[in-house]
């Protein structure tokens, strides 16, 4: 049985009263708060790490994956690029390209700031308690876009929520992507999807790593960097973890961190190329894929996305990705085969509906706590299309202030017409 102990009141400043309090500044959190910037709304955007980004920056991504037409999400990745091909990343670029275009819209960015409890009128986020260096502190705002992955500011609101796949609960795996140095690019193998492998003489490339590397890792995912000799690896694998529990995260950072070396001793053994490859780098922050999805007005289902619906009430657009789900119980794909099935060219559209939680005012959802379908998610998560879920949210929260109108309540002509004036369209 736990034991409480009973926290006495006590005040603690009020520290600021903004117009968008953004809480997270991932791919998601970027977008809000640079379209609600540049509308003119007084914006903070708090973050726990030290620099903004997210997964994209502190999980040292590879690359942008899905396709992603219009909106911010174009505009970041133009700016970030650093090499040919405008899909890879180097993270250490896109985290000072981002605070620029942060800072530059007139956002203020408060980062070393987690997020710890709500503050509730009623039914109303009416602000947040943050912990710092500077102590406990709160902030007050109009409008809440909780934008931290996990759903933290929803959760602590109140918003029901569900997490996994529905006959039981099993989250996606989680990851420690890490960098290679020393690799001869031109000899190297790079394998962009778990499909992708290659006959060495031992056999071929998947099927060994499920053979020699410790479970649950065991698949073979290299993507070539914007730097020379370097290699993004997406291979250490974890599963039947929760990224809501922090001891359950600590447990899964320790497992991915040994299997490190054991893929690098792989790598060089069998892999043409690697065979002087080192860890030059790896995420500070173990990469959870998938935790809360919230109960919103609206249910992103998978067929909506297999069928690449226009919805009247569009707000996200010109979004295109197959059904990424990784394997809840081992390494690679999910054995049901969604990925092979996907066969839609066409792009599909989310509704402002998936973004309005249910019971709870003064606050958007975005990025991938929104609300979809445990397979629907596992294709919108992808950072192109949650940078401009972001921007969606942004025009959402402004239009709110200025009309003194619950997002709710909008006229989603007047959104959508903002948003084609930012390059969003059907
Ligand atoms: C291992 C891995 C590999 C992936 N590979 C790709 C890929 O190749 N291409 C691709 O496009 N997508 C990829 N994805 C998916 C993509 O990175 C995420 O789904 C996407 O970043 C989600 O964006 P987000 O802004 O919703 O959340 P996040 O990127 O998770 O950002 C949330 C932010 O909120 C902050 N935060 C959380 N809680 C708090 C709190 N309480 N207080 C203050 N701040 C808080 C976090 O620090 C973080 O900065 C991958 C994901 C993982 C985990």
């Amino acid at each position: 049985m736990l034991k409480y102990y009973e926290e006495p009141s006590k005040q603690i400043p009020i520290i600021q009263k903004v117009e968008v309090l953004v809480v997270g500044a991932g791919p998601a959190g970027f977008g809000a708060a640079l379209t609600a910037a540049r509308m003119g709304r007084k914006v903070l955007v708090i973050e726990q790490s030290g620099a903004v980004g997210g997964i994209a920056t502190n999980g040292i991504m590879s690359h942008w994956t899905g396709h992603q037409d219009g909106g911010c999400f174009v505009e970041l990745r133009e700016r970030a690029k650093d090499c040919e091909s405008p899909q890879v990343i180097n993270p250490e670029k896109l985290k000072l390209v981002m605070l620029e275009m942060l800072y530059e819209a007139g956002a203020q960015v408060q980062l070393y700031t987690f997020f710890s409890d709500v503050i509730m009128e009623g039914n109303h986020v009416a602000g947040v308690i943050t912990e710092s260096k500077s102590g406990r502190e709160a902030i007050l705002c109009d409008i809440v876009i909780d934008s931290t992955g996990d759903g933290d500011v929803a959760a602590y609101a109140g918003v029901p929520f569900e997490k996994g796949r529905k006959e039981d609960s099993g989250m996606q795996p989680m990851t420690i992507m890490f960098k290679l140095g020393g690799v001869d690019m031109d000899r190297a193998l790079f394998f962009w999807g778990f499909e992708d492998t290659v006959q060495l003489p031992e056999g071929d490339i998947q099927a060994l790593a499920r053979k020699k590397l410790p479970a649950p890792a065991g698949h073979v995912l290299l993507y070539p960097s914007s730097l020379p000799g370097t290699v993004t690896a997406n291979m250490t694998n974890v599963i039947g973890v929760d990224g809501t529990d922090v001891r359950e995260l600590n447990r899964a950072d320790y497992e991915c961190r040994k299997q490190i070396n054991e893929i690098v001793k792989f790598l060089r053994k069998y892999v043409p190329g690697y065979e002087v490859c080192y860890v030059c780098d790896s995420a500070n922050s173990i990469g959870v894929r998938e935790t809360r999805r919230f109960a919103a007005e609206y249910q992103l289902h998978e067929n909506d996305i297999a069928e690449a619906r226009k919805f009247e009430d569009w707000v996200v657009t010109k979004s295109r990705f197959f059904f990424d789900l990784h394997n809840v119980l081992g390494p690679g794909l999910d054995s049901d085969g969604a990925y092979k099935a996907f066969k839609q060219e066409n792009c599909y559209t989310i509704p402002l509906r998936c973004f309005l939680p249910q019971k709870v005012e003064g606050l958007l959802l975005n990025g991938r706590n929104i609300s979809g379908t445990h397979k629907a998610h596992s294709s919108y998560r992808v950072m192109p299309i949650c940078v401009n879920m972001g921007q969606a949210m942004g025009v959402v929260a402004s239009l709110s202030i200025e009309e003194k109108t619950a997002p709710r309540a909008l006229d989603i002509k007047e959104i959508q017409s903002v948003l084609r004036s930012q390059n969003v369209d059907l």
